[in-house]
């Protein structure tokens, strides 16, 4: 994931539609006018090839989403039964609101589109498969359409939810919650590949640690391994007992009032005694849930 909201071709996306395009066209105008003008004496600039424009001839409005792409999109697509079911299982998991504000998701035909764009928007950012991107009140999302699309928008709306609904939420615990979410309704947050390498880690003597996870608060901070490990406590926390799920449920409520002045960890260790250690035992009893082998992903962590 990425939480940000930042740039000078950012503040053209805060204009309508019909305004941004003309926007994102004077920038890019602007960007091939000044690579030209530096000649080839730059190697570290590559502007990519192409327009890079939002894509926006077909729009789909199902409450509280506004999609956005250049094919053809119904109400009846699975992809959008899977968002509609996303923001249900959000607000049915954690007892949150369901969220209201409108969730603006663009999906480009391709990953070359979709990374000129980014490229040219939000050139601080990492190379990555999805975004969410949060500003002024808005939430964005950026995919392209690919097989693993549908787990690249469980993963990056799931975001969008929690920060339309509860705000700002620290870094471990809403990529754990992402993680957790992003895998199929029917795997019911077992996220498969990540339980194959920690019972590996595992048994190589690898140790958890919930506060180690929380004193990471860069997104570029997080690898492979602290996303996974990140899903397991959300896991644990939501299936392990139902203290640790009244624990994220109330942290929840109370990062939406503000009223969070410590992390989840202090409060768990009130009520579970070694938590570290019943976590590592919920890990090792857990089995993968049997799903449709087309359903299963192979992607990276790191969104
Ligand atoms: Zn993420």
């Amino acid at each position: 994931m990425s939480t940000l909201g930042f740039g000078e071709a950012g503040q053209g996306m805060e204009r309508p539609v019909n305004q941004r395009n003309s926007t994102i066209v004077k920038i890019l105008a602007l960007a091939i006018a000044w690579a030209s003008t530096i000649g080839g004496g730059c190697s570290s600039f590559r502007l990519p090839a192409g327009v890079a424009e939002l894509p926006d001839s077909h729009r789909l409005h199902i409450a509280p989403f506004s999609i956005s792409t250049s094919f053809s999109l119904t109400k009846d697509d699975s992809l959008v039964h899977e968002l509609v079911s996303l923001r249900g299982r959000v607000h049915e998991t954690l007892k949150l609101p369901l969220a209201s504000r409108q969730i603006e998701i663009f999906i480009f035909d391709d990953r070359p589109s979709y990374e000129r764009f980014i490229h040219l928007h939000y050139p601080e950012l990492p190379r990555r498969r999805a975004f969410f991107i949060a500003r002024d009140q808005r939430e964005m999302v950026y995919a392209y359409r690919d097989d693993r699309l549908d787990e690249d928008l469980r993963h990056e709306v799931c975001h969008a939810l929690l920060h339309a609904t509860v705000g700002v939420v620290p870094l471990w615990l809403d990529e754990g919650l992402a993680e957790y979410f992003e895998v199929p309704l029917e795997a019911n947050g077992t996220h498969e590949r990540h339980l194959d390498e920690l019972h590996s880690a595992m048994q190589r003597g690898w140790k958890p640690s919930l506060t180690r996870l929380e004193n990471l608060t860069r997104v570029q901070d997080m690898n492979g391994s602290d996303y996974r490990e990140a899903w397991a406590w959300v896991h644990f926390l939501i299936h392990g007992s139902a203290e640790g799920r009244q624990v994220l449920l109330g942290y929840l409520q109370d990062l939406r009032t503000d009223r969070c002045r410590e992390p989840i960890s202090a409060r768990l260790f009130q009520v579970i005694q070694r938590p570290d250690s019943i976590f590592a035992s919920h890990i090792e009893q857990l089995k993968p849930t049997p799903i449709e082998p087309n359903s299963i992903s192979t992607s990276p962590a790191g969104r």
